[in-house]
This record gives structure tokens, sequence and C-alpha cells, in this order.
């Protein structure tokens, strides 16, 4: 067993498990139910996992999930705030100035959290 991936949002490895059936990989995923432990500790130790069973498709499985995340990293463009007007790089789901999202939703108990660890 050989641990590929790992990703904040369950759905997106739900997702990546059933694109690896297509290509004939066997996976499992792990922590899916760690989500609610999340606080007590470090962030990316409690992310759901994906993991190939078989060891020698480890590297195939890597080339896929390179190819499958490729179109989602660039379509991360830079986005405008609705709220405030301020440029957001698009990594970014929220507005670093005042907590809107892209939608222009304000998520007023978000917005100290996300200009702290957004300004580096
Ligand atoms: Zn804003």
């Amino acid at each position: 067993m050989k641990r590929i991936h790992s990703a904040k949002d369950p759905l997106m490895i739900g997702h990546l498990k059933n694109v690896m059936a297509t290509f004939g990989i066997k996976c499992v995923t792990r922590k899916l139910d760690l989500i609610s432990a999340a606080g007590q500790l470090p962030p990316t130790e409690c992310w759901p996992e994906l993991w190939v069973v078989d060891d020698d498709k480890a590297s195939r499985a890597r080339a896929i999930l390179k190819k499958t995340l490729a179109p989602l990293a660039s379509v991360k463009k830079p986005w405008m705030c609705s709220g405030c007007g301020e440029k957001i790089e698009g990594q970014f789901s929220e507005c670093w100035n005042c907590g809107c999202d892209r939608a222009g939703v304000k998520s007023p108990g978000m917005i100290k959290l996300a200009s702290l660890s957004h300004r580096r």
C-alpha cells in the first residue's frame, strides 16, 4: 500500500478514487471520518488520504493523478472581490481583505482568520 495523495476535501479524494478505478487501479481511502478531529491535530495530519493497494501501480497512479489535477490548477485565475474590489490570487477562495468569498458572501467569523493566514 502506498499513499499517493491527501486533500482537504473528502469529495476530491472520493473523486480521485473513482478516476483510479476507471484506470483499473484499486485504491482505498483513509481518514475520511477524521475531519471532525481537525483543530486538535495539525491540519494536514487529518486530511483524507488516497492509497494505492498495489505498490507497483503507485507510479502509474501518480502520473494519472498529476494529469487529473492539472486542469484544476490552471483554472485558478485571479479574481476580483465583489465586496471591496481587491484582486485575489486564484488559490484563495476568500478575500484576505474583507472575508468575502468568490460569490461575494461574507463570512464574519472568518475575516480575522482569513487575513491572518493569507498575509505572510
Ligand atoms: Zn474583499
